[in-house]
């Protein structure tokens, strides 16, 4: 059978949740055993987004094969089976890159290189490079249309169409229909003009999905049907979710992915949506009750930067039935404030990661507050970095202690490899992908994982020191997972305490609501326990930590 395509673009405006509906499109025609690749084309000129801040881009998603991709990427494996690669997350950058270098080897032959056809020509070769052997490959296009920057990608697929059949494509543009309260009408206006866009530069949409707070009524569909071009049955609405599980059963219940078969001529049977319908249920009306948990970091104004490290949490709610609600907690604040109570009533706390220096004494407060009054902690990447710190400084006397990434000076329990200090260029330069661990017996980890054995994935530059082990494991601290080939530190975890688990890695990435990681369900747990001992404990004073002098939070070397 040959590959059917589907390219899926956005109008009106960003953030409507082209990506969820990629995810969810690709859960949907899954389930109908259907064989499936994605990928995420983005039109900035950044070769990847590894070098953008999190403000700007969110969360950088981390493949198996060690490429820094964008989050949708993320969506994209927790709603399938799928396991992406590189190659499943183009920018223009690299296509850039790649025909710039293919001018300058000599490869075109004296001609004058344009953006049409050589940089369309490399998007497509791309394009049908992900499709090799997949039954369906779906294509998000990044940006709006209407963009000056997505244009390339959008020609690309417009020729697509032609070179691999119009019956082996097919267009999905989601738009917004708002509700206007003070006239009480939903407004079709700006999806009629964002199609129109489409179509000026030759694509006309397949399907319609219309992001709205209500159920689109038929006179509606009709209209939108009628000023855009395409059938009412193919308009279909993105109603609002509560959360973003639900979104494949909004579309299953309006037959998408059956219209999308019979479009592409695809033979394949649904074989219903129920376990997607039991989380939902789990989520929305949960056994136990109310457990908070803290994400102490410096990007928490913009919550797309700890995605995959929600979700995760979600999962490991779903795993324990409970309810689950999340504080976002800004550690730049928490260096500054004089107590601590924005940690008040947390039943567990969570340092992601993050990088450079700004915030991290609030994080290393934070830590410290989890490890006294023995409140579930999991340290993530730099949260296992400031959970090493911060047991140096206030344990071990090591009063010094530091990271290279953040001081010149001081004693560096956390230091750069030999292999990373001749590093000069920033860009996918950084320990990335995959590595094997292998975990202590009896450990909270080997307990949470049920084996020895694993494999995580890792974005990270600074390394544990292990000269300094020894003098840790003297003070109690256990060693959990460690790199069988380098001898690396990969997991850090306190005892006698409900959960002090810290790991090196990014576990965050491959959790999924149906395999939710255990280090997630091992952590959400432990809060779980803290929270029920509270509500039976209701007048049980949450202790602050002992004051300090503004001194003792600061690294030494940076006075
Ligand atoms: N900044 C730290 C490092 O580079 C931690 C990175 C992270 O938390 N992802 O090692």
């Amino acid at each position: 059978m040959k590959t059917k395509y589907i390219f899926v673009t956005g109008g009106v405006l960003s953030s409507l949740g082209k990506g969820l509906s990629a995810a969810s499109l690709a859960a949907l025609l899954e389930n109908r055993g259907l064989k499936i690749s994605l990928m995420k084309m983005d039109p900035y000129l950044n070769v990847d987004p590894g070098t953008m801040n999190p403000f700007q881009h969110g969360e950088v998603f981390v493949t198996e094969d060690g490429a820094e991709t964008d989050l949708d990427l993320g969506h994209y494996e927790r709603f399938t089976n799928v396991n992406l690669k590189r190659e499943n997350s183009i920018t223009a950058g690299q296509v850039y890159e790649t025909v710039i270098a293919k001018e300058r080897r000599g490869e075109f032959l004296g001609g004058t290189v344009q953006v049409i056809p050589h940089i369309t020509d490399e998007i497509k070769e791309r394009i049908r490079k992900i499709g090799k052997e997949k039954d369906v490959a779906i294509v998000e296009i990044g940006g709006t249309v209407g963009d000056i920057e997505s244009l390339p990608f959008l020609e690309a697929i417009r020729q697509f169409r032609f070179d691999v059949g119009e019956e082996n494509v097919c267009f999905i543009h989601l738009t917004l229909v708002p509700y206007l309260g003070t006239s009480g009408e939903l407004k079709t206006k700006p999806t009629q003009h964002s199609v129109q866009k489409l179509r000026e530069i030759g694509i006309q949409p397949d399907f319609l999905l219309c992001r709205t707070d209500r159920i689109l009524p038929p006179d509606i569909r009709g209209k939108i049907a009628l000023f855009c071009n395409l059938q009412a049955e193919r308009v279909i609405t993105a109603k609002d979710v509560s959360n973003i599980y639900e979104v494949p059963l909004v579309y299953f219940e309006q037959g998408l992915d059956e219209k999308v078969c019979k479009r592409l001529g695809l033979k394949a049977k649904s074989k219903g949506l129920e376990k997607w319908a039991k989380i939902v249920q789990t989520l929305t009306s949960p056994s136990k009750g109310p457990t908070e948990i803290g994400i102490v970091g410096k990007y928490v104004d913009l919550t797309e930067s700890y995605k995959s490290v929600s979700e995760a949490l979600v999962h490991g709610a779903i795993a324990n039935n409970c309810k689950l609600s999340l504080r976002y907690i800004d550690s730049e604040k928490l260096e500054k404030e004089t107590d601590l109570s924005v940690l008040k009533g947390l039943s567990g706390i969570l340092v992601p990661g993050g990088f450079g220096n700004r915030g991290v004494e609030g994080k290393i407060r934070a830590i410290q507050y989890a490890r006294e009054n023995k409140i579930p902690y999991f340290g993530i990447c730099i949260g296992l970095q400031l959970a090493i710190i911060e047991y140096s400084r206030h344990v071990c006397g090591l009063n010094k202690a530091t990271s290279r990434e953040f001081s010149t000076t001081g004693e560096f329990v956390i230091d750069l490899m030999e292999d990373q200090r001749r590093v000069e260029r920033v860009g996918g330069s950084m320990r990335l992908g995959s590595y094997a661990c292998e975990l202590k017996m009896g450990s909270q980890a080997e307990k949470a994982y049920g084996k020895s054995k694993i494999s995580e994935r890792h974005r990270h530059r600074y390394e544990f020191n292990n000269h300094y082990k020894t003098i840790l494991e003297d003070s109690g601290m256990v060693f959990s997972g460690m790199n069988p080939e380098t001898g690396l530190v990969e997991m850090m975890e306190i005892p006698n305490h409900p959960w002090f688990v810290t790991c090196q890695f990014h576990p965050e990435f491959k959790s999924k609501p149906f395999l939710p990681h255990p280090l997630f369900v091992g952590f959400v747990k432990a809060a779980v326990g803290l929270s029920l001992q509270k509500r039976k404990e209701p007048k049980t004073k949450i202790p602050i930590l002992k004051k300090k002098s503004r001194s003792d939070f600061r690294i030494s070397a940076r006075n």
